[in-house]
């Protein structure tokens, strides 16, 4: 499919490489919410639509279908989610030939009620049957309300080449798995994108190929829990029991995919999320040791620091083996970023309960991380068997108290910076100042400097001679030999 590429420019004014097909009349507006793997499939969901007709626009009011692609982790995600679609009701107004659509996991999880609950809505498509999309268009377009939300055992689109949105046209997403087997029990991802399969390790070689050509400089390798990618043959992970001695003995792991991908391409930066420590093997560090391509960064959640309150979250490890993997990373990883997700307030956490997540923290001094207050999640197994028990003022002073701690820990990491010199792939213009280039260190830290002669997508070797708790601040001192 012949796609011509334009630059266009979203609501922060960065640069946007869109992909367009000038055959294609059709207009389509999506937006994606949530996590990383929405925003890469919403890629996927383009790409099917291409084929449709269908060109995406960053103008609402001028699309033939609008697709949102949802989230379920919180109640406040869907609240937003909410909001957006009222803001819908008034562009059809103005455009009343528009239909409305929502995919990802809210979809899954609301499946026929959110056309009830929101007479906007047109479609509910569910994370699995986005082949299906282009039927259920044909149906909404001769009047019918669609729904397709069935969960598959082999899905991973790997015969799908995404439609890259709204990038920068030097980092990109590649999914890996798909699913999730864990059953964490606050957790909604296991009802709403089903069990864990992985994808076939050439489709992904094939999608980073195609990166490497188009210029793309950075990747990272997706999935709800990349440490237990395993590819047998397709399938359920679950399924692997059962397999062949011939499709055990040839199959790949987590560790084995990295290795390729960074042997096949030395220069693609490569990174991963999000790792689940239960799954996370000694091979992965080892891998990541071997390979200089391999960024020093790894996206570790830990959700709290008591192993009482891990094992009502049914996480399979308790603080102490945590902390192990920590020592590791640090002894096999010495410059290795880690951060993490963490959640306050469970139910039953007490005060020594939440004081073991803030010492765990003040060990681990994270580089930055993601906190949120428990929310109780329909469906879940926390939902089911526990009572949403601690106060909401007590959550807000916890979550509170965990947040400063972690922006002392950000402060610590970032001044750990100063004086030396780092690789820097450059991504776009800074935020504050158009004079200045943003990018990334392979330890995942925002650095800024001048601009000089230098461009997007350049490795630039840059000295770091001031920092905030989140960016580095500094100046180039020439290309890296990466470049
Ligand atoms: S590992 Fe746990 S928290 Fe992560 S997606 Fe799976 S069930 Fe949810």
């Amino acid at each position: 499919m012949n796609m011509e590429k334009i630059i266009d420019e979203n609501k922060q004014g960065e640069a946007l490489v869109l992909n367009t097909n000038n055959k294609n009349t059709r207009k389509l507006f999506i937006e994606s919410y949530g996590c990383a793997m929405n925003f890469s499939d919403s890629e996927i969901v383009a790409s099917i639509l291409a084929k449709e007709g269908f060109n995406t626009t960053q103008n609402l009011e001028e699309a033939d279908l609008v697709l949102v692609n949802t989230c379920s982790i919180r109640d406040k995600a869907e609240q937003t989610i909410r909001k957006r679609l009222q803001k819908y009701n008034a562009v059809k107004k103005i455009n009343p030939r528009m239909k409305v659509g929502v995919l990802g996991c809210m979809a899954e999880r609301l499946k026929e009620k959110f056309l009830e609950e929101e007479k906007i809505v047109d479609l509910v498509v569910g994370p699995d049957a986005y082949k299906d999309l282009p039927n259920l268009i044909k149906e909404v377009e001769d009047g019918r309300d669609a729904v397709n939300v069935i969960l598959s055992i082999d899905e991973t689109y790997g015969d799908i080449s995404p439609v890259r949105l709204g990038g920068n046209g030097v980092t990109a997403f590649v999914s890996i798995t798909r699913g999730c087997d864990n059953m964490c029990t606050f957790c909604v991802v296991p009802f709403t994108r089903g069990r864990e399969r992985s994808r076939d390790p050439q489709s992904i070689l094939a999608e980073v190929n195609d990166l490497a050509e188009k210029g793309y400089k950075e990747i990272t390798l997706l999935g709800q829990n990349v440490d237990s990618f395993l590819w047998y043959g397709g399938g359920l992970k679950k399924g692997f029991k059962k397999a062949s001695d011939i499709q055990k003995a040839t199959a790949m792991d987590f560790a084995q995919l990295l290795d390729l991908v960074a042997t096949e391409h030395p220069k693609m930066r490569i990174r991963f999320s999000t790792s689940n420590p239960q799954d996370m093997s000694l091979e992965v560090l080892h891998t990541m040791a071997k390979h200089k391509n391999i960024c020093d960064y790894i996206h570790l959640p830990v959700q709290s620091g008591s192993t009482r309150i891990l094992k009502e979250m049914n996480r399979q490890h308790t603080r102490e083996e945590y902390i192990e993997l920590i020592d590791n990373i640090r002894k096999i990883l010495p410059n290795c970023s880690i951060s993490q997700d963490i959640i306050t307030g469970f139910p039953t956490e007490t005060e020594e309960d939440h004081q073991d997540t803030m010492s765990l923290m003040e060990y681990v001094k994270y580089d930055y991380g993601y906190m949120f207050a428990y929310s109780e999640r329909p469906g879940t197994l926390a939902a089911k068997k526990l009572e949403d028990d601690i106060p909401e003022e007590i959550k807000k002073r916890r979550l509170a108290e965990i947040v400063a701690l972690q922006r002392e820990h950000c402060a610590f990491r970032t001044e750990e910076f100063l004086g030396k010199i780092f690789e820097v792939l450059i991504e776009k213009e800074s935020k504050k100042s158009d004079q200045h280039w943003a990018g990334r260190t392979s330890q995942n830290t925002v650095a800024v400097f001048p601009k000089e002669n230098y461009k997007v997508g350049d490795f630039v070797m840059v000295k770091v001679n001031d920092c905030t708790s989140a960016t580095l601040i500094g100046e180039g001192v020439g290309f890296s030999d990466n470049n």
